[in-house]
């Protein structure tokens, strides 16, 4: 019986029988400098969620990233509360 050792990349799952180029691959992914997401989230007028998200990386670029789909059925938002009335 024979043995193979494969390394996974722990970023995104692709697989290697080498450990270095394993850990040079894991080296190309650049990881965001913060993981706080509140202050970087910007929402249109009538949008639930957030439309584009800007996040620094580890070194320095700022990647933004748009909304591509929600998952299950989108809601149609009133943009008036409950509480106001015709009257
Ligand atoms: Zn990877």
């Amino acid at each position: 019986m024979k043995y193979t050792t494969i390394y996974i990349c722990e970023k995104c799952g692709q697989e290697f029988r080498d450990d270095e180029m394993c850990k040079e691959h894991e080296d190309y992914h650049i990881e965001p400098k913060d993981w706080d997401l509140k202050k970087v989230a910007q929402y249109s007028r009538d949008s639930k969620y957030p439309d584009t998200i800007s996040i620094e990386m580890a070194d320095g670029t700022t990647v933004m990233y748009y909304e591509f789909a929600t998952s299950g059925q989108k809601e149609n938002i009133p943009l008036a509360t409950e509480n106001s009335k015709e009257d």
